[in-house]
């Protein structure tokens, strides 16, 4: 896998420094009792865009020429993308285009209209809006900001696996939401090149589960979508995949497909427990632990990937849980 190196996820660090800060890894004292592990939770929820995708949007675009940043750029997105690539841009003066599908929350579409960016909503699924983004790129000269399939998001993804071997240099076990696989090629490219022996375990949802079935299959399908509380898991990984494809085969260890009770299960109880809102992506890790879906080390981590859920999604899963 020389695709990405651990080195560029080094040189990613430094550049995106100037737009991101690291974020926190709390020892979260529920879920160790309740599994007698020592369970800890990386708050990517924190990062100023609600998710971890500022990683890999500020590596991509810090990397652009000053003639492509001039040009400016578009991206398609479940919306957590979207919305960090609008907040970099503006950071840094560049004109964004975000295509987004139907699908998209209205928080989510709401964010991403306070970050500047044009927003442009086409068809029913995240390949309509990747269409759409490469006409702009072929029309008006836009670059394309690719969520995942890109070697300079995927190495800005893996700093998050750095920041986690600072915390915790005895994790053993790392869960995630698993979708387009930016994230787990990153971390996988840092994790497993520092630790071998590390588990790496993704999470998808049962209403899309594209990189599952197309590692099954042993080449990238296209699946149709439905509507998940996990939207952010939602999305194609593209036929011709590129990279995270054989990324996620080389170093992920299992990806378990969850229902929608687990994310539910999961954003409650994070609620409940440690009075943090989160989405139902970011809810699988501890969805899967509660339902015990995964065989656990003594060291683990979840990553708490994102935020952006409406406010009476959440509202109404704590009134079904607790009335
Ligand atoms: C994008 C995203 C994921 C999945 O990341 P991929 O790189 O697409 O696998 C998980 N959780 C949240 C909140 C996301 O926004």
């Amino acid at each position: 896998m020389e695709s990405v190196l651990l080195r560029e996820i080094w040189q990613a660090r430094k550049r995106i420094s100037a737009i991101t800060q690291p974020t926190p890894l709390i020892y979260s004292e529920n879920l160790s009792a309740l599994t007698n592990k020592s369970v800890h939770l990386k708050m990517e929820n924190w990062n100023t865009t609600h998710s971890f995708k500022i990683r890999g949007a500020a590596n991509k675009i810090l990397s652009l020429s000053p003639e492509q940043r001039s040009r400016g750029i578009t991206t398609f997105s479940t919306g957590n993308f979207g919305i960090s690539v609008g907040y970099v841009a503006k950071q840094l003066g560049i004109k964004a285009v975000i295509c987004i599908s139907n699908r998209v929350p209205q928080a989510k579409v709401n964010v991403l209209e306070a970050t500047g960016a044009e927003i442009k909503v086409i068809g029913s699924s995240q390949d309509d809006a990747e269409r759409y983004s490469r006409e702009l790129e072929q029309k008006h000269g836009l670059s394309v900001i690719h969520p995942f399939d890109d070697p300079k998001v995927i190495a800005g993804y893996g700093t998050m696996g750095l920041e986690i071997l600072y915390d915790l240099p005895e994790v053993d076990t790392v869960l995630a939401g698993l979708s387009g696989g930016g994230l787990h090629s990153g971390l996988g490219v840092t994790l497993k090149t520092m630790h071998p022996d590390l588990r790496l375990i993704g999470l998808s949802t049962a209403r899309g589960a594209t990189m599952y079935e197309s590692l099954q299959a042993g080449y990238p399908i296209e699946l149709q979508e439905k509507d998940t509380l996990a939207d952010s898991l939602l999305g194609g990984i593209g036929k011709n995949n590129q990279y995270t494809f054989s990324l996620v085969q080389a170093y992920v260890d299992e990806i378990k497909v969850l229902d929608e009770q687990l994310f539910a299960d999961g954003m409650t109880y994070m609620l409940d427990k440690h009075r943090v809102i989160i989405e139902g992506a970011a809810a699988s890790g501890i969805g899967a632990i509660l339902h015990q879906q995964v065989h656990l080390g003594n060291h683990v981590v979840i990553v708490i990937s994102g935020s952006s859920v409406d406010t009476s999604t959440i509202l109404k899963l704590m009134k079904d849980k607790f009335g």
